[in-house]
């Protein structure tokens, strides 16, 4: 895809109509008989804008690495988390989703990266599109819906999710998720969505880049690699807010920049071979690392259990509904039967694999335990809604969503998230 000349144009565009009859309505009301233009736009000056950055895999301390200007201030002009807390497993597509549903992943049933649903009787990975754009695997309603809904254009750019058709809506802009797209080039397809005229344009956008999270898993939380990630995500913050401020937008934006979960090394000498212990033609593997997700046949079950139960002080062996209840997880049909989860910075793997490329195992990784400090991410925000200067304690994903609903003014649905918690983070 030629992502320099990739324009929503392009995209399904399905409420032209419905469009049209707003744009003349917000002209009539407006009294305005020329075009509209970037600066001067009647019908929805009074309107502010939402955009949601996600840095993947961002740890809560990187902002303090003196490398992310932008971030500092934007933090300077709003209000900074000293966490965000994500919820189990801590890996990206639950904990994306969870941000814009307020649902824990055991609730939406992105329960994993990689998943096994019996009765869909299909396997879902992130880089299967087939799967991703099945609305079928997507629970609860991601934010953007209820403003579908409502008849405002939505833009959530690579959020996942975004490719399904959800409850019969999807985003009016969305492209199929592109690792390759030039951060520039996601800033640009952002802007030119707000030069649209009134009606076409987004009033919620994000914007999702992944240097950190690629940067942390090859080389560590603490490499210069990814000291440089944090420079290029922030470089890309830096495009949006002038992208804004250029035209004229700023002001009555809000931009909230989160993450899905920290990062935390991993080493050659903390690793937990599963085939040492377990015969892997009789239970499948739905996901290895560091959260074992083991679907046995129904007659080896018990064995592969009792196999594994004992077997490495530093992984925790579960059967599906004896899982401790602070991680909110194994009652969706799609948690297999047994769970494996690694101690923090331990990895599970086979011989084969390991042996193939070491060096896998020797950078850093997420999924672990929710409640470790360093899987926590970033949450800091700016803009007419959020009062300047203000920090806040950690406070947990879930309740991202509340908060996102209250800024767009719609309805929250009852879920796992609280405004109450978060209510004190605005301004009045
Ligand atoms: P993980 O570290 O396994 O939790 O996954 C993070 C990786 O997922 C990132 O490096 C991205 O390249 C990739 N990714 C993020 N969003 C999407 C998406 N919507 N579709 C496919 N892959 C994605
Ligand atoms: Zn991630
Ligand atoms: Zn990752």
């Amino acid at each position: 895809m030629n992502h320099t000349t990739s324009r929503p144009e392009s995209l399904g565009l399905a409420r032209i109509a419905q469009d049209l009859a707003l744009l003349a309505g917000l002209w009539l009301i407006a009294g305005c008989s020329s075009g509209p233009s970037k600066s001067a736009d009647p019908g929805v000056a009074e309107d502010e804008l939402l955009v949601l950055v996600a840095f993947d895999g961002f740890r809560w301390d990187y902002p303090d690495r003196g490398v992310s200007p932008n971030l500092a201030t934007l933090e300077a002009r709003g209000v900074r988390a000293e966490g965000l807390i994500p919820s189990f497993p801590t890996k990206t597509f639950p904990n994306h989703y969870t941000m814009v549903t307020g649902l824990v992943p055991d609730r939406h049933g992105i329960i994993a990266n990689t998943m096994w649903d019996p009765e869909l009787k299909t396997g879902f990975s992130m880089s299967n599109r087939e799967q991703v754009q099945n609305g079928a695997w997507w629970g609860g309603e991601p934010i953007w819906i209820p403003e579908e809904r409502a008849g405002r254009p939505t833009a959530p750019l690579f959020w996942p999710g975004n490719e399904a058709e959800i409850n019969g809506f999807r985003p009016t802009y969305w492209l199929p998720f592109d690792g390759s797209m030039p951060n520039a080039d996601r800033v640009d397809w952002l802007m030119d969505l707000l030069d649209r005229p009134v009606g076409e344009r987004p009033r919620l956008l994000t914007l999702y880049l992944d240097e950190t999270d690629l940067a942390g898993h090859d080389h560590g939380p603490d490499s210069p690699e990814t000291l440089e990630a944090i420079r290029i995500v922030d470089e890309a913050l830096g495009l949006l807010v002038r992208g804004l401020e250029d035209r004229g937008l700023l002001s009555r934006t809000n931009v909230i920049v989160v993450s899905d979960h920290g990062m935390i090394p991993t080493s050659r000498d903390r690793v937990f071979f599963v085939d040492d212990f377990v015969n892997l033609d009789t239970a499948r593997v739905i996901d290895w690392n560091p959260v074992l997700a083991l679907w046995p046949d129904e007659q080896h079950q018990e064995a592969v259990y009792r196999a594994l139960k004992d077997a490495h002080p530093h992984v925790s062996i579960y059967w599906k509904d004896s899982i401790p209840e602070r991680f909110d997880y194994g009652k969706h049909p799609r948690v297999p039967p047994i769970i494996g989860i690694a101690d923090d910075g331990w990895t599970i793997t086979t011989r084969p694999y390991y042996e193939e490329a070491p060096i896998r195992a020797d950078g850093g990784n997420h999924g672990f335990d929710h409640e470790a400090r360093d899987m926590q991410g970033i949450f800091i925000a700016a803009g007419p809604a959020f009062p300047s200067g203000l920090r806040v304690p950690a406070f947990r994903n879930v309740d991202v969503y509340p908060l996102l609903m209250k800024l767009l003014d719609l309805p929250a649905a009852p879920g796992d998230g609280d405004l109450a918690r978060v209510g004190g983070l605005l301004a009045d």
